[in-house]
């Protein structure tokens, strides 16, 4: 047996942070900056995160190119999220918003800029200006590369303030003391495979989305919702788990994702009689709806057969009219995804586009500080000791059931920064680390023994895949309850074959066969979290459809079937149990009066 509690190494930091996208290198280049011993642990290399991919920008109400401030775009978010969203948090984002941008700016980010020198902004779906008249120029965009130039902005940043990266380190578990309070985690060096116990007085959470729980997606590989599988095998409940965005804009059986800017610059969407039909779903804001809106609209074209292709099943995305001079210099990388995915050249002709899961709104519930927080009798935010959570993989929630494209950027900004801040000022008070307990590394033994033990049963690889096409097929953009139940069926069953996967291979030096099978054990904790929590809504709200809870309407899109009497309430998915409990959604903001639910039209 390569793993005993004899050869685990042991260090000491003020903070790990697990994940060096957007959010965990903001956090960290605000502590290593206050002169903490800060600790960054990333599957890959920092500038290889799927944030690098982010294409369309990042939303702050600069007001550069059209008249805006942040209480539009607080309105916005708030319409956007179905009102599930946390009016305070939404409240906070939006007001900070413009700082972090010009942070960034000085930090030397290569933003597009206007002839007058301000940082160029594109109209994105769901903002607007006037409290919904009109569409507004919000996004602040380097090209069709934001994610690209705010990473390694980022990057370059924490190498000058000396923040220590552990690149192709994975973190395991999550270390809790006899008191709740998490201590540190566990990480497998993936080069050596050697086995590690890192102890900080703080762990920080920024592990990125879990998009790779379904078979179409526009994520990166390595999105395996490892935070969220480490915190739901430690006792943390998985907050809004049955909230997905699909993006409307993915191209047609390759999954890659062409940037809502696309719409932001001017390009449409056509069905099979050429006709541009947001315009009947979505009168006002048409191709520049919120994604939510603008998925189901295209999937009742598709359903009602005016797809296009031999199989009527994707729509088209016209750019060519925006002419090629704008293409190459607004959105550069579409037009090189159109050459190699699609084989279309999109200064001439359209691009076959389809629904593909792009967001998880749900994650580790958190306050505005980025504190982890949980249920007890007494609270129902009950901080977590030494637990912090931001970014994709955390749910504060800003994004309610259904996020604005640009506003994950800044999510990972804002509350990076924020989050930061506070562990600093939690640094000054606490100088001395809370003792390890006995039992730190046994979860990751056990799960590391049962691997290795085992010489036969299933392979990583077969589960992995059997996870997505259920998920995919149960939990898709149009919901029905029995779909939804069978789901439910599939995935406890699915969670059994998790228990019985084996590595056939079980070398130490990087071996990606064990990495693999210990991603499947995350996947599945966030796979059973979102079919359990949509299973149970018997509500359409946001991005969360179920037929069966549709009104009669005279408007096809519009998620009718919102009842917020019942389901104006966060779901909490407990691993340990498999049930669910809920809170209730802030809808109090800071300062400004509250936005009172309507019904979402655009
Ligand atoms: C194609 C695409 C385009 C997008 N465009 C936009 C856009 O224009 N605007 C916008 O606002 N949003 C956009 N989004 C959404 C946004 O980019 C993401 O939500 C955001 O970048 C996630 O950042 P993050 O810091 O939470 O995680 P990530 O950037 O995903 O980083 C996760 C990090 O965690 C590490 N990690 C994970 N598990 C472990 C582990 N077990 N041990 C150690 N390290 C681990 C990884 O190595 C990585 O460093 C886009 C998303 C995609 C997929």
């Amino acid at each position: 047996m390569p793993y005993s509690a004899k050869n685990i190494t042991k260090r000491k930091f003020d903070v790990v942070i697990v994940g060096a996208g957007g959010s965990g290198m903001r956090a960290s280049l605000q502590l290593s900056r206050a002169g903490l011993n800060v600790a960054v642990l990333t599957k890959v290399f920092p500038t290889r995160s799927h944030t690098v991919a982010a294409q369309g920008g990042i939303g702050a109400s600069l007001g550069n190119m059209s008249e805006d401030n942040w209480h539009y775009h607080f309105y916005d978010t708030v319409k956007g999220s179905d009102w599930l969203g946390d009016q305070d948090a939404i409240e906070f984002m939006c007001r900070e918003a413009p700082k972090v941008v010009y942070d960034l700016e000085h930090m030397g980010m290569p933003f597009d800029r206007n002839p007058d020198g301000t940082i160029y902004q594109r109209p994105f779906g769901g903002h607007t200006a006037n409290y919904g008249e009109k569409p507004v120029q919000r996004a602040c965009a380097a090209a069709d590369r934001t994610g690209h130039a705010m990473l390694h902005t980022l990057y370059q940043q924490n190498v000058k303030a000396r923040t220590s990266f552990f690149v192709e380190w994975m973190a395991l578990d999550l270390i809790r003391d006899a008191e709740g309070d998490v201590v540190g985690v566990t990480a497998i060096e993936m080069e050596t495979g050697d086995l590690h116990i890192l102890e900080a007085k703080t762990t920080l959470l920024a592990t990125g989305g879990a998009g790779r729980i379904f078979a179409a997606s526009t994520n990166a590989f390595i999105n395996t919702g490892d935070g969220l599988g480490m915190a739901a095998r430690a006792g943390i409940p998985l907050e809004d788990m049955e909230f997905w965005q699909f993006h409307p804009t993915g191209v047609a059986g390759a999954g890659v994702l062409l940037t809502e800017g696309c719409r932001g610059e001017g390009a449409i969407l056509l069905n099979s009689n050429g006709e541009r039909f947001m315009e009947r779903y979505a009168p006002t804001l048409k191709d520049l709806a919120p994604r939510d809106f603008v998925s189901r609209a295209m999937d009742q074209e598709i359903k009602e057969g005016r797809g296009c292709g031999p199989n009527k099943d994707y729509v088209l995305l016209k750019l060519d009219h925006l002419g090629a001079e704008t293409i190459h210099k607004r959105l550069p990388s579409v037009y090189e995804i159109g050459v190699n995915f699609a084989n279309v050249d999109i200064t001439r002709e359209p691009i076959p586009v389809v629904p593909t899961i792009h967001y998880q709104m749900g994650g580790i519930p958190t306050n505005v500080n980025g504190q982890v927080v949980v249920q007890t009798r007494e609270s129902h935010n009950a901080v977590v000791g030494g637990l912090y959570a931001v970014g994709e993989c955390s749910c504060v929630s800003v994004h309610g059931a259904n996020r604005l494209g640009t506003n994950s950027l800044l999510d990972l900004l804002v509350f990076g920064r924020a989050a930061g801040n506070h562990i600093a000022e939690f640094n000054e008070k606490n100088r001395e680390h809370k003792p390890l307990p006995a039992d730190a590394a046994d979860r990751t033994l056990e799960r590391l023994a049962r691997l290795d033990g085992a010489s036969t049963g299933e392979y990583a690889q077969d589960v992995a895949n059997d996870i997505r096409s259920t998920m995919q097929r149960h939990a898709g953009v149009f919901r029905t309850q029995a779909s939804m139940d069978e789901g439910v069926r599939r995935i406890a069953e699915i969670r059994q074959r998790v228990g019985a996967i084996a590595l056939k291979d079980k070398s130490m030096v990087f071996n990606t066969a064990r990495i693999e099978a210990l991603e499947v054990e995350n996947l599945i904790e966030c796979a059973q979290s979102t079919m359990v929590s949509a299973a149970a809504r018997k509500e359409c709200r946001g991005a969360h459809s179920v037929s069966d809870y549709e009104r009669p309407s005279d408007d096809p899109v519009a998620p009718m079937g919102r009842n917020d009497a019942e389901w104006m309430k966060h779901s909490l998915w407990h691993s340990q149990t498999n049930s669910l409990t809920y809170k209730p959604v802030n809808l109090k903001p800071l300062t400004v009066e509250s936005v009172p639910p309507k019904v979402r039209t655009f």
